[in-house]
């Protein structure tokens, strides 16, 4: 799948719950959330049948994120379906952590269970390793459970695992240092965001915002100036740089203030509740899940897809004050 610019479709970010077990201020406010019913969210048999018509179009990498998928029951034995999907080579999810290191068999860790089912790659968030400040940005006090659910992805074995840290002013810039040790001693990828105005909270503001530029600026004046690294890349936006003299990797995904960041996007988004979105910062959504349930064929929804993609915007809306009209936790990160 190809779109009017250019892009080629081969990443599917396919969100299964709208539901977490934390509430960061940057992606959904503290209120009590009201939850879709679970007849609005697609059953695992749907979410797999669109991965499979996806994978026919040339999707071949899939990342399951939410919420937080792990709080979704089953999700283990719907991860080891995907691979069963001709087409699809990779695997990959984004958590907050907090369940990974969580015993659901004897013996066997959240981690381990994934690993087995097929994910190769894991994106877990930490913003920050001072635990008080991890309870204020999480509204949760499971910074220790976060710990252990990393150990026990290095310990799984997973082909990559990469720490995912949200840039906020006056919470984690004291921290960049910290977790760039922390991430080298452990031997991950640590990746800095910029904030993005996804959410409905009042955190999103121009005080709260740091920029990409500013953090490798404060990373350098500690390090020295960081080697790009222009070949390596994963599958997002991020771009790479080498901490001098070490075999270490920092990455940067400036949404806000790359100009370039959509240039090579690959993405499309499937919500839980069954709307196909071509672009994280575009309003623009389509309700695959109507056609789904009315009893559509394989090919009408391949070629519902198609349409999708076909709209796809040139670049995201973030820098036209866009507002989102979902929370982020409800797109699917
Ligand atoms: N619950 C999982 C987690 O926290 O990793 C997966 C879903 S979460 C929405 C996916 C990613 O989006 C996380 O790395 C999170 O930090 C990031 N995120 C959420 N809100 C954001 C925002 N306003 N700006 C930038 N990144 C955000
Ligand atoms: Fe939950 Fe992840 Fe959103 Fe935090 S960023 S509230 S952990 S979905």
């Amino acid at each position: 799948m190809q779109d009017r610019y250019g892009h080629r479709i081969s990443y599917l970010r396919v969100s299964i719950t709208d539901r977490c077990n934390e509430r960061c201020t940057y992606c959904m406010p503290l209120e009590l959330q009201e939850w879709l019913p679970r007849e609005g969210i697609l059953t695992f048999e749907e979410t797999l049948r669109l991965i499979r018509i996806a994978a026919d179009l040339g999707v071949s990498k899939v990342r399951v994120t939410g919420g937080e998928p792990l709080t979704r029951r089953d999700v283990v034995d719907f991860v080891r379906r995907i691979p069963e999907i001709l087409g699809i080579k990779s695997i990959g999810l984004s958590t907050n952590g907090t369940l990974l290191g969580r015993e659901i068999a004897p013996g066997k860790t959240m981690a381990a269970a994934l690993r087995d089912a097929g994910v190769q790659s894991v994106n877990i968030s930490l913003d920050t390793l001072d635990r008080e400040v991890y309870s204020q940005i999480t509204g949760r006090d499971f910074h220790r459970q976060v710990l252990s659910g990393i150990d026990a992805a290095i310990a799984t074995g997973f082909e990559q695992i990469k720490l995912n840290t949200v840039l906020m002013r006056n919470r984690n810039e004291e921290q960049l240092i910290p977790l760039i040790e922390f991430a080298g001693a452990h031997d991950l990828i640590l990746r800095f965001i910029e904030m993005m105005p996804v959410s409905t909270t009042d955190v999103l503001d121009e005080n709260n915002f740091v920029s990409i530029l500013e953090t490798k600026r404060s990373i350098e004046s500690f390090y020295g100036t960081l080697i790009p690294e222009t070949e390596f890349r994963t599958n997002g936006p991020a771009t790479y740089y080498q901490i001098p003299g070490r075999k270490q990797r920092v990455g940067f995904i400036g949404a806000m203030t790359n100009l370039h960041f959509c240039e090579n996007c690959n993405k499309l988004r499937l919500t839980c509740d069954g709307k196909l979105r071509p672009c994280l910062g575009s309003y623009l959504e389509f309700d695959i899940m109507k056609p789904l349930r009315a009893g559509a064929t394989d090919e009408e929804l391949r070629q519902f897809f198609v349409h999708v993609v076909e709209r796809k915007p040139e670049q995201h809306d973030f820098r036209d004050n866009y507002q989102p009209n979902r929370r982020m936790i409800a797109i699917g990160g």
